[in-house]
């Protein structure tokens, strides 16, 4: 039994000693002590069905048992250095993690973090390249330091500080964006940005498959393969963020951008990449990677023994378990049952996603589609309080991400859509 200090004694210490801009789900925060697979357990012991996995972090589940025991082994044996030295388990994870791309992606850098990942990515292309400018995706999210912020593409995540040569370009929104599902007509505006606010020649692109932060909207058909096509035009190189939509989440793929039948030139990993242990990763080519033959490049614990061990873990775990075919098939079916609440009630605008990365948009008036923020929030904290934790997000934030471990089960499925029926014929 849980005997450390209540929730309301950590609120006050979190209040004193923790950054002010950390925020938190729920009026009453849950103080969350123990991990299950797809369950989260509180201080005395309550339940919770986690449909948000730590933002598409916990691919396998909440401490696997494997992939716990392959942190702990490695743990044991070495826990760091292999900066300047030699040990199998990093080889090893790339050579694994290589064989789940297609064409010559096929050379590795781990990270610790997405951002770190994107930043990495990001130098590369303008080190390949020669150029600086970057075009990326309104209302995207790729991390939080200089080059990353610049790329990300949604104020509430921008601060004032210098982020220099990324244009944003029209959001191939299929709900919201002026031209519907015609990805093509999206695409034109990156070729309008390269010929207005640029040279005429691009060191990247860079864009999720499905923007996760963004409110899991799906980039529209057409838009990645014409917009590839364009910046390469412009001697760009595409880069893929699967930071999110990566490791087998949207289940008919293992990687978003494959739905959009590209491939990208660098693609960026992090989150289900380690179920929930800090790390990350770029994939480029043998060409591409020479770049950082120039100078000296490392990361302290890029790479890291323990880290790899838990990669490790987790490719062997959704190969085995398989668990792509499990967010397939309980996605589909989730995602059919929330269209039908869609039927029902008028305030879902918008049912979207692919497997278990799922949206449901509340909105006030169809027509109008104006964003129901304070709506969102009722409706968590009534499924909170049914035993189900749902994420939240969207550049209004009214919009309901729905990204479990990937072991979560059809019964499961059935007790949030019934849970949030409920929770919706209250209002
Ligand atoms: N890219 C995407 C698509 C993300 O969702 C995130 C994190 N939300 C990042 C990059 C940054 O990752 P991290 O928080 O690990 O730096």
């Amino acid at each position: 039994p849980y005997t450390g200090p209540s929730a309301d004694e950590i609120l006050a210490k979190r209040q004193q000693f923790l950054s002010p801009a950390v925020c938190h789900f729920f009026k009453n925060p849950l103080n969350l002590v123990d991990g299950k697979m797809q369950y989260l357990f509180d201080e005395k012991g309550r339940r919770y069905l986690d449909a948000f996995g730590g933002i598409a972090t916990v691919s396998c589940g909440h401490c696997h048992p494997e992939v716990v025991d392959a942190i702990v082994n490695q743990t044991k044996r070495l826990q760091h250095s292999t900066i300047l030295y030699l040990n199998p388990v990093i080889a090893d994870f790339a050579e694994a993690l290589a064989s789940k791309f297609p064409g010559d992606l096929k050379v590795v850098f781990f990270t610790n973090s997405g951002t770190e990942a994107n930043e990495l990515a990001l130098m590369m292309a303008r080190l390949y390249t020669g150029c600086h400018d970057v075009v990326s995706v309104r209302n995207g999210y790729h991390g939080n330091a200089s080059g990353t912020m610049g790329a990300t593409a949604q104020s509430s995540y921008k601060f004032n500080v210098v982020q220099t040569g990324v244009h944003h370009a029209q959001n191939p929104d299929q709900y919201r964006g002026v031209f519907g599902s015609d990805g093509l007509k999206y695409a034109k505006d990156v070729d309008d940005i390269i010929t207005y606010g640029t040279s005429g020649r691009v060191a990247a692109f860079i864009a999720e498959a499905i923007q996760g932060v963004g409110g899991i909207l799906e980039l529209a058909p057409g838009y990645l393969p014409a917009v590839y096509s364009t910046i390469r035009k412009a001697g760009g190189l595409c880069i893929a963020d699967e930071v999110q939509s990566g490791f087998a989440r949207t289940g008919s793929h293992f990687w978003g951008f494959e739905a959009h039948g590209v491939v990208p030139d660098i693609v960026t990993m992090a989150k289900g990449i380690g179920n929930g242990i800090p790390l990350g990763a770029v994939i480029t080519t043998p060409d591409i990677a020479k770049v950082l033959t120039h100078r000296t490049y490392f990361n302290t614990y890029g790479g890291n023994p323990v880290c790899t061990a838990a990669g490790l873990a987790v490719l062997n775990i959704i190969e085995k378990e398989k668990l792509q075919q499990n967010a397939f098939t309980v996605g589909s079916y989730l995602k059919q049952r929330l269209t039908s609440l869609k039927d029902k009630y008028e305030i879902i605008g918008d049912v979207r996603g692919r497997g278990l990365m799922l949206g449901v948009e509340l909105v006030m008036d169809r027509e109008l589609k104006t964003p129901a923020k304070a709506e969102i929030l009722h409706i968590m904290e009534q499924m909170k309080d049914m035993g189900i934790l749902i994420g939240k997000g969207g550049f209004f934030g009214n919009v309901f991400r729905i990204t479990p471990p990937l072991c979560f089960t059809k019964e499961d499925a059935d007790f949030l859509v019934d849970a949030m029926d409920f929770a919706l014929s209250k209002m």
